[in-house]
């Protein structure tokens, strides 16, 4: 069954913030990629402005991403993980939350590439599920895709998501945050415990779904594939369970074509709908 959109949507617009990104080969984003063909990988956030306030979905690289990296990151992980910044949300965004303040951080998940500039917005309440939370702060946190230290302050503003058990869309629970229809959060676990993935629909029609890092690249939705299987061993917490939510991205697909579907590093994808400046409404 179809979604029956609300018939007044408010007037919410969004922008994809590129705050770095890396090259590598095409394999290593996904099983079946091109080992010839390059390919860019971004670390991006996503800006919803909504007329009740703008938030932040995910921070991409932050302000101490440099010692954060340094001081954390195993060594034999650093090649596979390097970067080149473009700037933090925070630099990038400057003039914009002059206008519209950032007053909450989603967070897809709590991996350090995605945590990263939590800190560099002290006044922004920061959203997690429990579960994610737990784990993220718990003594198993693995290595090399948490770093504690971005988040484990007190004066972190912690809010945790409390999913209901309304469906929406091909999704069991989810939380609609404005109680309009034009921000839900949705639950996407497997590439960690507690990840989740968030729809925004705007006044126009068009859709956007914010997919986390289930695959890194729309391919990974589409073939369907995993990410190459060293990539997955490194990144994914549990990979039957990355798959179920591959599976059900990839119906989401299926049953509208039209949607915007965006991983948080395939920068191929986000952009062909364009960066920050740029804003969808
Ligand atoms: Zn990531």
């Amino acid at each position: 069954m179809r979604l029956q959109l609300p018939k007044r949507l408010p007037d919410v617009s969004f922008s994809i913030i590129k705050t770095a990104e890396s090259k590598t080969l095409e394999a290593f984003f996904y099983s079946g990629g091109s080992w010839t063909t390059a390919r860019v990988g971004a670390h991006s956030a996503i800006l919803v402005r909504h007329p009740l306030g703008a938030f932040l979905f995910d921070t991409g690289l932050g302000n101490n991403v440099d010692e954060q990296f340094q001081e954390n990151m195993p060594f034999w992980l650093k090649p596979f993980m390097a970067y080149q910044k473009f700037g933090s949300a925070q630099v990038l965004l400057a003039e914009e939350v002059k206008k519209n303040p950032i007053r909450t951080i989603i967070l897809s998940h709590l991996h350090w590439d995605h945590a990263s500039g939590i800190n560099d917005f002290p006044d922004a309440e920061v959203w997690t599920t429990r579960q994610e939370y737990d784990w993220a702060m718990g003594p198993g946190a693995p290595e090399g895709r948490y770093i504690q230290s971005q988040f484990s302050g007190k004066e972190v503003k912690w809010r945790f998501i409390q999913f209901e058990q309304v469906p929406y869309e091909n999704f069991e629970q989810s939380l609609d945050v404005f109680r309009d229809g034009s921000v839900v959060l949705v639950p996407l676990p497997g590439h960690a415990p507690g990840a989740i993935g968030m729809f925004v629909n705007l006044r126009s029609g068009k859709r956007l779904f914010a997919a986390g890092d289930t695959t890194w690249t729309l391919e990974g939705f589409q073939l369907p594939a995993h990410k190459f299987w060293i990539s997955s061993l490194l990144v994914d917490h549990d990979k039957r369970e990355t798959e179920q939510a591959i599976l059900k991205v990839r119906r989401l697909m299926q049953e509208y074509p039209q949607m915007l579907i965006v991983p948080t590093h395939d920068e191929k994808a986000q952009g062909n709908i364009g960066f920050f400046p740029r804003f969808f409404r």
